[in-house]
């Protein structure tokens, strides 16, 4: 007999009793040692109700036993159940609160490039297409920018592969310093980088790159023991969708920028461009001995 069973059992005993005018028992299991006509057996939960005192059960006062014990069985299965359900209810939303936070995390860390913390490329090409879409749709401007570290195989060369990473790292940290919350920092690729700014034609706008220049040029980075300075060439492409030449892709658009950042590369590097028409193939090529 459960704790539960008992209490209840114990509490109904008294007013049947007085009902049926016996002094009633419980007992676990079913009882032999009396006759049957002074007992009442229920399977479930197992036990017996015994007259004590006042004489064997008439048919009626055992209906009446066997019916309250039953409802006192079935409302106490039913609190069982009521809790299991409620207990694997909170498993469940547990559960479901733990994978939505790990989907998150796997989304944020699936975004991020590991060296820099910068978004990686494939999330800015992703944000590229739907900033171009919203450009496209509400008329607004936007702009990419993508910026090329100088010579960085010779900072690698000189100074060693962590002393490059370091350099890359600082350089992320700059460019996320001179983000606004919209803009999105990305790196693109080895020692290329580039910001998608969302609702800025950066031709009408062109301090922003610029200031990226010089505060990268005036950045010294200490490596090896050494005062090492680091400059960095840009290309800028916009898209502006009242314009009659629209960009319709990423692709389109990063080809533009790029186009530009060679462009300052072949104009002497350290400085800013902007794409235009003009800057078609060949792209620029490293001249000799340089
Ligand atoms: P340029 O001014 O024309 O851009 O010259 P550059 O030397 O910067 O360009 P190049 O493409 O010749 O060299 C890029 C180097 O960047 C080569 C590659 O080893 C290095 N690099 C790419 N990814 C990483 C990285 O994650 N860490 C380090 N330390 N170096 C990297
Ligand atoms: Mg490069
Ligand atoms: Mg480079």
């Amino acid at each position: 007999m459960s704790r539960e069973t008992d209490a209840a059992a114990l509490r109904v005993l008294s007013p049947l009793s007085a009902l049926i005018r016996k002094t009633l028992r419980v007992v676990d299991g079913e009882q032999t040692d009396r006759a049957d006509e002074f007992s009442v057996h229920l399977a479930a939960p197992n036990l017996s109700i015994v007259s004590v005192e006042g004489g064997a059960f008439n048919s009626a006062e055992r209906e009446v036993v066997q019916a309250v014990f039953e409802v006192i069985h079935a409302s106490e299965e039913n609190a069982v159940r009521v809790e299991e359900l409620r207990k694997q209810m909170q498993r469940l939303e547990r559960e479901h609160c733990d994978l939505t936070i790990k989907n998150r995390i796997l989304s944020e860390v699936s975004a991020r490039d590991s060296l820099t913390g910068l978004y990686n490329r494939w999330y800015v090409v992703d944000k590229i297409e739907a900033e171009i879409n919203r450009s496209l749709r509400h008329g607004s401007p936007m702009s990419l920018m993508m910026l090329d570290i100088d010579h960085f195989k010779r900072i690698n060369d000189t100074y060693g592969h962590p002393a490059g990473d370091l350099v890359l790292q600082t350089v992320g940290k700059l460019l996320k310093d001179c983000c606004r919350v919209y803009d999105v920092p990305g790196r693109y690729g080895g020692e290329e980088f580039c910001i998608l700014f969302p609702q800025i034609n950066l031709e009408s706008a062109p301090n922003v790159p610029e200031r990226i220049r010089q505060r990268l040029e005036m950045t010294e980075l200490e490596l090896s023991g050494s005062q090492v300075g680091v400059t960095a060439s840009i290309g800028i492409a916009s898209v502006d969708a009242r314009a009659d030449d629209q960009v319709l892709n990423p692709a389109a658009l990063i080809d533009r920028a790029d186009r530009a950042l060679y462009s300052a590369k072949n104009r002497g590097r350290n400085r800013v461009e902007f794409w235009d028409a003009t800057l078609s193939l060949p792209r620029f090529i490293e001249p000799p001995g340089h």
